[in-house]
């Protein structure tokens, strides 16, 4: 069956594939995550006979709703953390993108350890300094990952970053950027196994082929999927 949606994840599909293709990469190494912040079930479930399977959303009752909805899909957290809210996507959230401070780490931590469960994360790094961003410094990672390596409850599987949007350039040196990051902390968090820096979720509708260029393991995308 043909639709918009599954027209444009087939486009988005194909321009991952060819940005892997010049750099020699495996399309099987690249996640869409649909962020379906904007549209409602029926578009979701468009989505998922289309063939997508993993959703973020950034706030908490949207998350729940879709993700109770469409219980036997991947539901990741993209949005800004509140301390109050945490308890809403902990042990839901296939996995929560936008770790940004010790706090939001600690709370994290504490609620997985309530529920008996382990928690995937991502920590947020504000690669450009644009003050509009969520994120820590690239200088205050080590100081995060330190925390983490010792929260039980915690298992931060990658970087996530937002480049600047509009200019091509500055995009694509964020993202490198964020996989340099990846691969200067690979190592920390020695043999306590949570931390495993694999994953960098980055590139959005504008500048996902270039993001993929740069090594993303996952895209999150929104507009292109919907519009
Ligand atoms: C909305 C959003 C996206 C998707 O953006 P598009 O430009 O619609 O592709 C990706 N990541 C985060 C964190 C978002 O909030």
């Amino acid at each position: 069956m043909s639709s918009v949606i599954a027209d444009n994840y087939h486009a988005i599909c194909e321009r991952i594939a060819d940005a892997c293709a010049r750099v020699g990469r495996d399309p099987a190494e690249v996640t869409i995550v649909a962020v379906s912040k904007t549209v409602g079930v029926e578009e979701v479930a468009q989505a998922i006979r289309s063939g997508m399977h993993d959703f973020g959303e950034n706030r908490t009752a949207m998350f729940n709703a879709k993700r109770e909805a469409f219980p036997d899909e991947r539901w990741h957290f993209i949005g800004s953390i509140q301390t109050n809210k945490i308890k809403d996507f902990v042990g839901r959230a296939a996995l929560v993108h936008s770790v940004a401070s010790e706090r939001a780490l600690r709370g994290i931590a504490k609620r997985a350890q309530m529920l008996g469960l382990s928690q995937k994360v991502l920590l947020e790094v504000n690669v450009s300094g644009e003050q509009s961003k969520d994120g820590i410094a690239p200088n205050a990672l080590p100081t995060l990952l330190e925390c983490a390596s010792e929260l039980e409850g915690i298992e931060v599987k990658g970087l996530m970053t937002m480049a600047p949007q509009g200019n091509a350039d500055s995009a694509r040196a964020t993202f490198r950027a964020l996989r340099k990051l990846r691969e200067r902390f690979a190592a920390s968090g020695g043999a306590t196994g949570r931390i495993q820096l694999r994953e960098l979720s980055m590139g959005m509708s504008e500048d996902y082929p270039l993001a993929v260029e740069e090594g993303a393991t996952i895209v999150r995308i929104g507009r292109s999927i919907w519009a």
